[in-house]
């Protein structure tokens, strides 16, 4: 029976690419494992895959009666369906831990890194494995991604160690213009519904039992949405009427290293206090806010009193 490596729901770039690079360390110890993801892949990653020659790992959201290592998570809400009837074997990860248990010892590897990446570049070097050319391009894309090429606040020493020895394995010697070409389709918006933009990079949070969405866009330039700002606040007001008392839009500039946000709340001052701004028409520019997670989240929850 073969061994699924799979990543978190509303798959991003860490998570496919990690999927690919831990089945084929895998596979190198020999064990018969297979990449997998839990949807569609986003544009970004799809531009990787293609750059280095891969295809789309198996679509695949059910782990009853599978064999499964999970990568870049370790939330049951995030990991596949019936994780309860999987038999779970291992997870790499660089999140805070999650609610998943076993019965049964597994490998757990999770560092306080920037992408699962930097921790996969590690197991590699640990296991005496060489890492393939085009596994180390994905890698490095990883981990540009995920630490938005290392301005986000959750990058470390260990991320930029890691891309220079993967950027001279995959034969980059342009790193920045690698990060750039992968920007450029992260932000492509043209013909894309509104409503799955606020929910291509979307979680949703319970805030002292205020339920809150929060949803973000990376952009390399805000011009991008200029023309398509009412139908995206829109898109929230109706995302908000289905029982949440707060939607906010990050419209991340990550040239800028700012995000404009895009509120629609049943108290626009509780924002407007999270963030010290006050509200120009439906945004706010927060100056330096890159990161949901270590950001946007903490102080909202600091506002709702958590
Ligand atoms: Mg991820
Ligand atoms: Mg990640
Ligand atoms: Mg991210």
């Amino acid at each position: 029976m073969s061994v699924y490596v799979v990543g978190h729901k509303s798959p991003d770039t860490d998570s496919v690419t990690s999927a690919i690079a831990y089945a084929a360390l895998q596979k190198e110890m020999g064990v018969d494992a297979v990449p997998a993801m839990q949807g569609e892949l986003n544009p970004e990653t799809e531009m990787v895959l293609n750059k280095f020659g891969f295809s789309a790992p198996e679509i695949m959201t059910d782990g009853a009666g599978k064999q499964l290592m999970l990568v870049d998570h370790s939330d049951l809400a995030q990991a596949p369906d019936n994780l309860g009837d999987a038999e779970l074997l291992a997870i790499i990860d660089h999140h805070k831990v999650g609610d998943i248990t076993t019965n049964n010892p597994i490998i757990f590897n999770a560092q306080p890194v920037g992408c699962t990446g930097t921790v996969l570049k590690q197991l590699y070097d640990i296991n005496n494995v060489a890492i393939p050319a085009n596994i180390a391009g994905i890698m490095l894309c990883a981990i540009l991604s995920d630490t938005v090429m290392f301005k986000s606040p959750t990058c470390t020493e260990a991320d930029k160690a890691a891309c220079e020895d993967l950027a001279k394995i995959a034969g980059v010697d342009d790193m920045q213009a690698l990060a750039m070409e992968m920007f450029k389709a992260k932000s492509a918006v043209d013909g894309v519904p509104a409503k799955d933009l606020v929910f291509r990079d979307y979680k949703d949070f319970d805030m002292n039992g205020k339920k809150i969405g929060i949803g973000q866009l990376e952009l390399v330039d805000l011009s991008l949405v200029a023309g398509i700002r009412d139908d995206l606040y829109k898109a929230c007001e109706e995302v908000k009427a289905d029982g949440r008392h707060t939607v906010l839009l990050m419209l991340t500039d990550i040239m800028k290293e700012g995000t404009d946000l895009m509120v629609v709340s049943d108290d626009p001052s509780l924002i407007e206090k999270a963030f010290g701004g006050k509200l120009e028409g439906n945004t706010m520019w927060v100056d330096g806010m890159m990161s949901r997670k270590k950001q946007t989240v903490p102080n909202m929850q600091k506002a709702c009193g958590c």
